[in-house]
């Protein structure tokens, strides 16, 4: 494989002078976006806040509140890329201003590490050593047709991934596994941290790993790989393979797919999809439909490009009246199941079966299903369905155990409420961010292994 440039810097002021040659500050951008009436933007004339964002990317000055609210809620939903008449995508426009933005104020930092931590945690609780391994420990370098990236956060729910998995291997596709947070997209750093340079060496890496199966396609899961990829980073260094979602590759597979679903699963389901993406939502409503006895009643699109932190959870506002939205579709059209897209999405509601009459699944499931296989047991819906987090330390205990993983009981005493007894565990990365105990403090995360 050549050579991958690792100056993120470079890259992005390359690119940023580009846009902003071609930027006119128009504000259409702003005037659609879906989150500006929920902060500070709201109060400012759009072109103001544009502007603000414009003065950042050419001059470096510090963006005024409107500007940096714009900034920090876009839920990257898109809209207003078709929106812009000179077709600059003012989405990646904002990426590439957060991402400076992030470089003299980092509102998140550290974050790399803490996710680290809590995605260790989080599969060990679920996953037995040799399916641990698979998804957390890089594949050795050997020629594979096709390499299927996980992303790092999506191994919160790996059950979601070993579905994926079973559809490609139903295809009998030839492909190794890349991802966990040794093989990072580099947007934490990037975007999050603030450190660019860091955050393209990060890319970098990755990509040296996909090189390394010299594969024809590399079939992406993680939407915001597939946003930092796909669209910020495009182009920023050469490669011999395409970068697609693996839905799109199922979707070129569609008819050998409906052929193998001799499965028929009697549901009436309701889809979640963003608009972030909108082509990841068809494929997976397409793919259903391939489904025999399946009937989709609607597919319900949010703003944002994902369920999530760096997605709608940007404006909670907008998040709870969307995601209301989608409760009261599922109610009403009496739809007896909940399909989610990603994993974030999947977190963000698998609670609801505590509460609902319906089921809450995701669409990896129902194909493994259709395929005539038995979808992966969902591990976090079971401990999420747990009230006290005691319970669900003592039920993960034989877990982790197997991983090798030992909690620190001090720290699990001090931490464990906050961690566990929150929903999706997002509590977590807070508190795994607090100094470590002795003990915990030598390892990757607030664990010991014993081997
Ligand atoms: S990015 Fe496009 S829509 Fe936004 S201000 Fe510039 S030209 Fe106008
Ligand atoms: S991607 Fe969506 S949220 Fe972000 S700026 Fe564009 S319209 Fe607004």
């Amino acid at each position: 494989m050549s050579a991958v440039a690792v100056d993120l810097d470079a890259y992005a002021r390359r690119e940023t002078d580009a846009m902003l040659s071609a930027c006119t500050g128009c504000a259409r951008c702003v005037e659609v976006c879906p989150v500006v009436p929920f902060g500070a933007a709201a109060r400012r004339p759009p072109v103001d806040v544009v502007g603000g964002v414009l003065r950042l990317l050419a001059e470096g000055e510090r963006p005024p509140a409107s500007s940096a609210d714009w900034m920090h809620g876009c839920n990257g939903c898109g809209d207003c890329i078709p929106a812009c008449p000179e077709d600059v995508n003012p989405r990646r426009l904002l990426m590439l201003a957060n991402m400076r933005d992030a470089t003299v104020d980092s509102r998140t930092p550290q974050l790399f590490r803490r996710m680290a931590r809590a995605i260790k945690l989080m599969i060990a609780m679920q996953l037995l050593p040799e399916d641990y391994a698979r998804l957390f420990t890089p594949a050795k370098p050997r020629p594979a047709q096709m390499v299927f990236y996980t992303g790092c956060n999506a191994l919160r729910t790996p059950n979601l991934l070993f579905n994926t998995m079973a559809v490609l291997d139903a295809l009998e596709v030839d492909y190794e596994v890349a991802g966990g947070p040794s093989s990072c997209c580099g947007v934490i750093a990037a975007k999050w941290e603030g450190q660019p340079q860091v955050g393209g060496r990060i890319t970098a890496n990755t990509l040296r790993r996909f090189g390394a199966h010299a594969p024809e396609k590399v079939l992406n899961w993680c939407p915001t790989c597939e946003v930092h990829l796909g669209e910020t980073l495009a182009g920023f260094a050469p490669r011999q393979y395409e970068f697609d979602h693996v839905t799109t590759y199922l979707i070129s597979r569609a008819d050998e797919l409906r052929a193998r679903f001799t499965h028929p699963i009697r549901r009436r389901v309701v889809l979640h999809a963003h608009r972030g993406m909108p082509e990841i939502g068809r494929n997976v409503e397409t793919l259903l439909r391939a489904i025999p006895g399946l009937e989709v009643v609607e597919t319900v699109l949010e703003s944002s490009y994902t369920c999530g932190g760096s997605g709608c959870s940007k404006t909670p506002e907008l998040q709870a009246h969307e995601h209301g939205h989608l409760v009261e579709r599922v109610r009403a059209t009496g739809a007896d199941t909940l399909v989610t897209l990603y994993h974030g999405c999947h977190m963000a509601f698998i609670g609801l079966e505590q509460t609902e009459s319906f089921e809450v699944l995701n669409f990896t499931e129902l194909l493994a299903q259709a395929l005539g296989q038995q979808p992966r047991e969902d591990r976090l819906k079971t401990l999420r369905g747990m009230e006290d987090w005691k319970a669900i330390v003592q039920d993960a205990q034989p877990w982790l155990q197997r991983n090798g993983v030992v909690l620190d009981s001090e720290w699990l005493e001090r931490h464990g409420a906050e961690i566990f007894a929150v929903s999706e565990f997002k509590g977590g990365l807070d508190c795994l961010a607090t100094e470590a105990p002795a003990s915990a403090a030598r390892g990757d995360t607030h664990a010991t292994h014993t081997h």
